[in-house]
């Protein structure tokens, strides 16, 4: 570069600047020849400034400005000028002024970019992805990346000043349960033995605590080999806390007031704190999901007391049969065609629904298909347990109560969506409490864990481990945001004994516990004291922040939905060389270039 030094961002400039001279280094975003004089919008990172280019200024930039294309890197010399009146741009922060180029340098030539480096223009994803450092150049993805950085040190700030240490744990270990597979990494130096990735530091921390470490935090990557349906990625960021000799309460405190100081310092945004809370039960029972979008009402009401005894038929059998009678008030959508609610019904059946009741609340009465099949007395108890008013649709849905609860929750999100309630400028957090501890899974035949298996359950349901072990409750606790689950956590188990009772209701035997978890129980023996966390989803929180979609945006190297990097063509093929050192020997080619493996002897 010579004696150039740069002086200035682009985009830092402003009227006040007016009669400096600056040196300016970036990107060629556009350029307007308009015969005498050539305008260039210049970019780096901080924004665009418009830089003329004249031959009374300088005739020797000025043929440079002419050879100039998109995404060349330059740099320029030049004065600061108010522009003229009549040309100044109100939608450019540097629009009140421009730079006058004295000189101009070429630094780098770039060949034509496969697309044009803007924001609101639509590019496809792949092209995105495999040319990754031009889609970051542009600037809302430069925002996304700044807006991530931001967070993360707001983060590390808020923690430091509450006492939490940041602890790295190791990348190559042991499998940690959390529910997907295993990412395997051969280990060259202990033929037929395999590392895993982690699926998160969950033992770890806990360890720490047994350390005596009292607060940890982490932010770190976490690895989970799971079919990435949904907005999901083999390895993605969490922010990992645990803290030894605290309640539910506690943890659940600093995580709100963590997020509190992140809205404000990262966006502005007050977040009102306490966040609500839902138990699991309530949050299924008036949102249909356990991760309910509070941003708007349109709540479930159940009207099961009220029809169970009716003549009609189908809600009088549901109950009848354990089942339930609930609905949703679409508020205002009284004048829903006959085919808007046949769609609507089409839909209902997608999420499993048998069929979905309609009733139409008219300054008359109620319209309904169904409504000759109540007494007056009865139609008047829905209106209220309703709330309707004239002009509001009320859609029923009759079936047992996990069913009801999904098809609802669905429609909802559906409605919502028609009635623009999703604003993403709202960011409605909610704690869910008092999961069940277990689950069963007819698929395999035994009981799994909610959360994971290092999960306290209530001191009160204790007892119930035994004898009715799907009604325990866990002491764990999910925070969602907008109908994100954006992070989870518990109190531990901290005891051997009931560590090891917990694994045996999961069905594990004796033997895959101590070659598994033996480590962790053996650490249980020496003073472990009771601790508890949360692990926070860097990437969804973001997301939201940011009001993106996909996590994608704002990771700065993604994998596809198939796990694949665009940009490096990760995974790849290895040599038969690299196999044969990790003791790997391929099984029969999958075809060019791709061989399969199967694991060596020991
Ligand atoms: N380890 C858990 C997870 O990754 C979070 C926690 O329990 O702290 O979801």
């Amino acid at each position: 570069m010579g004696t150039w030094r740069r002086t200035h961002g682009c985009g830092e400039l402003k009227k006040e600047d007016a009669g400096t001279r600056v040196v300016l280094m970036g990107w060629v975003h556009r350029t307007r020849d308009h015969g005498g004089l050539i305008f260039v919008d210049l970019r780096d990172r901080s924004g665009i400034v418009q830089v003329v280019f004249s031959p009374q200024v300088s005739q020797k930039a000025f043929e440079i400005a002419e050879s100039l294309r998109n995404e060349y890197v330059v740099a320029v010399t030049g004065e600061v000028r108010l522009r003229p009146e009549g040309t100044v741009n109100p939608n450019l922060p540097t629009g009140e002024i421009e730079v006058y180029a004295e000189e101009a340098k070429v630094l780098n030539r770039a060949k034509v970019s496969p697309f044009y480096i803007a924001d609101n223009i639509e590019v496809d994803e792949a092209l995105r992805l495999r040319y990754r450092y031009l889609d970051l150049r542009r600037p809302e993805m430069q925002r996304l990346l700044k807006m991530r950085y931001r967070t993360t040190k707001a983060i590390r700030d808020f923690l430091d000043s509450r006492g939490f240490w940041e602890i790295e744990t190791p990348m190559l270990t042991k499998s940690t349960p959390e529910g997907a597979r295993d990412f395997l990494v051969p280990s060259r130096l202990n033929p037929g033995d395999f590392y895993a990735l982690p699926q998160s530091p969950q033992l770890f921390k806990q360890v720490l605590m047994v350390a005596g470490v009292e607060r940890y935090f982490q932010i770190v990557r976490c690895f989970r080999d799971e079919d990435l349906r949904a907005d999901r990625q083999p390895e993605f960021t969490q922010l990992d806390m645990e803290m030894s000799f605290v309640s539910r309460e506690e943890v659940m405190g600093v995580t709100e007031e963590l997020l509190s100081y992140v809205f404000r310092t990262v966006l502005g945004v007050e977040i009102q704190l306490p966040f609500p809370r839902l138990t699991y039960r309530e949050a299924l029972e008036r949102y249909g999901s356990d991760k309910p979008d509070l941003r708007f009402g349109l709540e479930i009401k159940d009207i099961s007391d009220l029809v169970g005894k009716s003549q009609f038929k189908v809600f009088a059998e549901a109950v009848e049969k354990g089942g339930v009678v609930r609905g949703i008030n679409a508020v205002g959508c009284g004048n829903y065609s006959r085919r808007e609610l046949e769609d609507l019904t089409k839909l209902a059946g997608t999420w499993g629904a048998k069929g979905l009741a309609w009733m139409i609340v008219e300054a008359g009465g109620i319209r309904s298909p169904i409504a000759k099949f109540f007494s007056p007395e009865e139609l008047e108890s829905i209106k209220e347990r309703m709330k309707a008013q004239t002009g509001d649709l009320l859609l029923f849905v009759a079936d047992e109560e996990e069913r009801a609860a999904q098809v609802l929750g669905n429609l909802r999100l559906e409605l919502a969506g028609r009635l623009n309630l999703l604003d993403p400028e709202k960011f409605a957090f909610v704690w869910i409490v008092d999961f069940p501890l277990l689950e069963y899974s007819e698929e395999e035949g035994r009981y799994k864990a909610v959360h994971h298996p290092f999960t306290s359950p209530r001191e009160e349901d204790i007892f119930l481990l035994d004898s009715e072990p799907l009604k325990v409750r866990a002491l764990a606790y999910d925070v969602v945001l907008n109908g994100v689950e954006v992070g989870g956590g518990s109190i531990r188990i901290h005891r051997r004994d009931l560590q090891e009772k917990m694994f045996s209701l999961l069905g594990l035997n004796s033997e895959e516990v101590q070659e598994k978890f033996g480590f962790l129980l053996e650490a249980f023996e020496y003073g472990a004291p009771p601790h508890g966390g949360i692990a926070l989803g860097l990437d969804r929180l973001v997301m939201l922040m940011g009001r993106r979609d996909t996590i994608r945006d704002v990771i700065a190297f993604p994998k596809t939905q198939s796990g694949t990097c665009l940009l490096t063509g990760a995974p790849g093929p290895v040599t038969p060389e690299q196999l044969k050192e990790l003791h790997l020997i391929p099984a029969a080619p999958k075809g060019k270039g791709q061989i399969s493996l199967i694991r060596g002897a020991k």
